[in-house]
């Protein structure tokens, strides 16, 4: 699906729909909404005195103007209160008018720019939400599907026209759609990794997609296997990964390589291929929805890719540790010892708390970088889900500066964030008798506790740990996120690397 820019005056297009807006309690539409009522003799204020139509965010009204106008049909999208309009409500408006024109069956539309007119909002940022959320909007994971059920699911988009009246803006416009694009396309591609049945993405097959996207991206890109993890001493990882046939992998990524000086911001995404539980196996209701254990390592992977694509200038580097954890006659086993990168030693009370063990060797590898800072995502804790639910990721972090950031980007992303403590106090929890520390501290902040143990692995590095167990996937439809991989943290990584040299952003 294609989107693109050009100068006109929407109500003149001969096209099959176009798409205007209105906020919520307004009478008098304004700017190019004034203009199609005009050329429609007043038929849009007509419809809002009915009652039929209010502006209520995601709300539609659909017009037939008849053989007097040019466009066949006219879409009116709500904007939802004017007060309460941002740039998430462009990413929700432009997802339901692209799947409000799918749903009629329309391959092709002509849209203007839901914010840049009276809401005020910065045109390529407006031109960026717009391009994000319509592409999106149209996401599906169909590629296991041989048959389909409804015509619906064979109706599809084929180009989106955006119409700048302004001609000064189409440029601006245009810079900030190839934008959205870009980013769009990294989130849909990171859905498909993580909707991906775990017997098509083993962990040799996510370092392939990896290579792939690397190459394309222009990225370098490496894969350690288990024959270098044992030389460099990654027994935790190794741990995890030896009740499964299926080899580890740690990804690497790295984008500006040849900046050998520059401090790099290292991202760290957990990458369970699939997650049974190992021999402390989980029940099997949902036991399918583990092939999405390794969201943390796709968004890392996605957030490499955009960044390439946009050319940031900031050095980063992606590690993704990548394994199965299943239980098996060589599988590790509640009571092991495993010794890590950096040499500490963790006692594995439960095989399921196994993503802080991948992740305590790929942080302690991250150091080797000496980082400007390390972020890391991961589907870690079940505690985070029951604190914070599919609404917002658990923040946890030693650096403020890092939090403001990561806080900033949120607010534009809106993919929430929310910032949970690591007092000392909880440290207790995971003390060993038998080695430096354990891998559970049992149910009373589970999150948390997950948090600390990482932390023993990133020193005194500036470090923020998401825990996006919650917001990976959706049990709902929303606009501009279909149920299932939502690709969280793709957008939120971007947003934040794209400004990372330059001061914090104040809050709003
Ligand atoms: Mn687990
Ligand atoms: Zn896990």
């Amino acid at each position: 699906m294609k989107i693109e820019v050009r100068q006109g005056a929407i109500q003149d297009l001969e096209a099959a729909l176009i798409v205007v807006n209105l906020f919520e309690g307004v009478t008098e539409p304004r700017g190019a909404t004034h203009a199609v009522d005009q050329a429609l003799a007043g038929r849009i204020g007509e419809v809002l005195s009915w009652g039929d139509f209010r502006g209520k965010l995601n709300e539609t009204a659909l017009l037939y103007p008849g053989a007097d106008f040019p466009a066949k049909r006219v879409l009116i999208v709500g904007l939802g209160k004017q007060e309460e309009f941002d740039l998430d409500k462009v990413r929700q408006v432009s997802a339901t008018a692209a799947r409000k024109a799918r749903s009629i069956g329309v391959t092709e539309y002509a849209t203007i720019v839901h914010g840049a007119g009276a809401a005020g909002l910065d045109a390529a940022e407006a031109a960026q939400a717009l391009a994000e959320g319509t592409l999106l909007s149209q996401y599906r994971f169909t590629q296991h599907r041989t048959e389909t059920d409804t015509l619906d699911e064979e109706k599809q988009l084929d180009t989106v026209h955006v119409l700048v009246f302004s001609a000064e803006l189409v440029e601006t416009i245009e810079h900030g759609v190839r934008v959205g694009e870009a980013i769009a396309a990294a989130v849909n591609w990171v859905r498909d990794l993580v909707n991906q049945p775990a017997n098509y993405a083993t962990p040799s097959i996510l370092a392939e997609e990896a290579r792939r996207m690397a190459e394309a991206a222009g990225l370098s890109f490496q894969a350690i296997g288990p024959a270098e993890m044992r030389q460099l001493g990654m027994g935790a990882l190794l741990g995890v990964a030896q009740g499964s046939v299926q080899e580890p992998r740690l990804i690497i990524l790295e984008h500006n390589p040849g900046r050998r000086e520059d401090p790099p911001v290292v991202l760290v995404g957990k990458g369970i291929t699939f997650d049974s539980g190992g021999i402390s196996l989980k029940r099997s209701e949902n036991m399918e929805a583990m092939k999405g254990d390794m969201a943390g390592a796709a968004a890392v992977m996605g957030a490499m890719r955009a960044i390439s694509t946009l050319c940031i200038s900031q050095r980063v580097v992606g590690l993704m540790p990548a394994t199965e954890n299943l239980p098996s006659g060589s599988a590790y086993k509640p009571g092991d010892v495993v010794k890590t990168i950096i040499g500490k030693t963790i006692e594995v009370t439960n095989t399921d708390a196994e993503g802080r063990l991948v992740l305590a060797d790929a942080l302690g590898y991250a150091q080797r970088y000496e980082p400007a800072a390390v972020i890391d995502l991961a589907t870690l804790t079940g505690a985070c889900v029951v604190a914070l639910g599919q609404v917002a990721a658990g923040l946890f972090s030693t650096d403020d500066d890092l939090v403001a950031r990561i806080e900033a980007a949120s607010r534009v992303t809106a993919e929430k964030v929310w910032r949970m403590p690591l007092w000392p106090e909880y440290g207790e929890q995971i003390k060993s008798e038998v080695a430096d520390m354990k891998n559970t501290g049992g149910r009373p902040a589970g999150a948390i506790t997950a948090a600390m143990l990482l932390r023993k692995f990133v020193g005194d590095l500036p470090w923020a740990h998401l825990d996006i167990a919650g917001v990976s996937g959706s049990d709902k439809d929303r606009p501009y996120q279909p149920k299932g991989a939502t690709g969280y943290g793709v957008r939120l990584l971007v947003e934040m690397l794209r400004s990372f040299d330059t001061p914090i952003p104040a809050a709003i």
